[in-house]
């Protein structure tokens, strides 16, 4: 087995701890990166193709981002081998099996991400006392349902929009993935006065250059129904939501769904990342080359951790929302400054604005400072 140390640098892993329970069949990997800046927090993934290193990559994007969105936590994520569709009973057993193992590792609290909800956290807290992302009868603030991350995400489209001079009202909107997190930011925008002209799930795209109408999509969403069952616009496959031109391109699905491949066909002025790494680093490139404005991942979809944060905190909903606001926009603002005063691409200047905050934190603890 090749060393854990091989992704040891100057911010960590702190640690990173394999779990076995063979009476219950648990298989899980917990990666603390870096606790400068407070205890760690970070989802809860479950998966049957899950890796340390996964876990590790999952962790340092954590820290980054709530270093980023000067949040007093640190970054961590833990995975569970285990195909998220099992039977209820197992995966409780399993869930309550995991919190238990890792009651001691005081230094992490778990949230949900993909195979884990808010059920799942209620029970990692049941058992061991620490866990975000709750049911709101345990104290938590549902932040899928209220569009936590949406919200951020438009509060920073709204400041980088006034920067360069691009009206919301009338701006044409592409969103890819309609989830939690598209179909909040298609809401917002909409009541802004933006037009809807693309939108995609996993069955295809709808566009209308006119306007969708975004309610109607939100309603068919919830019903759990396909994009495509709208009656209005021209429906186009998976892939056609690259072409549509627009002003404001939002990729709200997958990893790397911009690469070297198709980057040449994206016509926007603004890509506003509501995904996690949707583009690959030279598409990044090759986008801010052509002038189009690159808003990095970490600091424009901070608006969940940041509410699981303030849930932590003991916080309340409209306290919540008023912190993502206040924190997105004065970083959205830093980083564009940033832009400005040196040309470094947008992710490198919030690379930078991150590393800071860790550091200096990191400055503050006894065995974290490397100097
Ligand atoms: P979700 O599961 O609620 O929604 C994802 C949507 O994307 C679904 O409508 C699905 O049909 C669609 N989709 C999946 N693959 C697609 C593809 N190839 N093309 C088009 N559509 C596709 O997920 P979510 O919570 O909205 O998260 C979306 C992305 O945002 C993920 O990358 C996630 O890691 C990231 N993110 C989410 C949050 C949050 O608070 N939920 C916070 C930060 C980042």
């Amino acid at each position: 087995m090749a060393s854990a140390f091989c992704f040891a640098d100057e911010l960590g892993p702190f640690k990173l701890i394999h779990i076995w329970r063979q009476s219950v069949g648990l298989k899980a990997i917990v990666a603390i990166d870096n606790i400068a800046c407070g205890p760690a927090i970070g989802g809860v993934r479950m998966a049957p193709d899950v890796s340390a290193e996964e876990a590790f990559r999952l962790a340092r994007a954590m820290t980054l981002k709530n270093a980023a969105a000067g949040l007093p936590h640190g970054g961590g994520k833990s995975v569970i081998f285990g195909d998220p569709k099992m039977p209820r009973a197992q995966k409780e057993r399993l869930i309550r099996a995991f919190a238990g193992a890792i009651a001691d590792l005081i230094n992490y609290i778990p949230g949900p991400d993909m195979g884990t909800d808010e059920l799942a956290m209620g029970w990692i807290k049941d058992e061991n006392g620490r866990s975000v992302g709750l049911p709101r009868e345990v104290g938590g603030i549902p932040l899928d349902e209220i569009g936590a991350t949406g919200f951020g995400l438009v509060a920073a489209i709204e400041v980088t929009a006034a920067q360069i001079g691009m009206p919301l009202a009338g701006a044409r909107v592409v969103i890819q993935g309609f989830g939690s997190v598209g179909k909040h930011a298609a809401r917002l925008l909409d009541e802004k006065g933006a037009r809807l002209v693309g939108a995609s799930d996993t069955r295809g795209t709808i566009v209308d250059d006119n306007g969708l109408d975004v309610a109607a999509l939100i309603a068919l969403k919830e019903r759990e129904r396909p994009l495509h069952d709208h009656p209005g616009g021209k429906k186009l496959d998976q892939d056609g939501i690259i072409d549509i031109p627009c002003d404001i391109w939002i990729p709200a699905a997958r990893p790397d769904v911009i690469n070297a491949g198709n980057v040449a066909r994206l016509s926007t002025r603004l890509v506003a990342q509501g995904a996690n790494i949707p583009c690959t680093a030279e598409a990044e490139a090759a986008l801010a080359h052509r002038g189009v404005m690159v808003l990095p991942d970490f600091i424009a979809n901070a608006g969940g951790v940041i509410c699981a944060a303030i849930e932590y905190q003991g916080g309340t909903e409209s306290a919540a929302f008023a912190t993502i606001d206040e924190k997105i926009r004065d970083n959205t603002r830093a980083v564009l400054q940033a832009v400005q005063q040196t040309g470094v691409l947008p992710r490198a200047a919030a690379l930078a604005l991150a590393k800071r905050r860790i550091e200096r934190a990191m400055r503050t603890r006894r065995w974290e400072h490397a100097i």
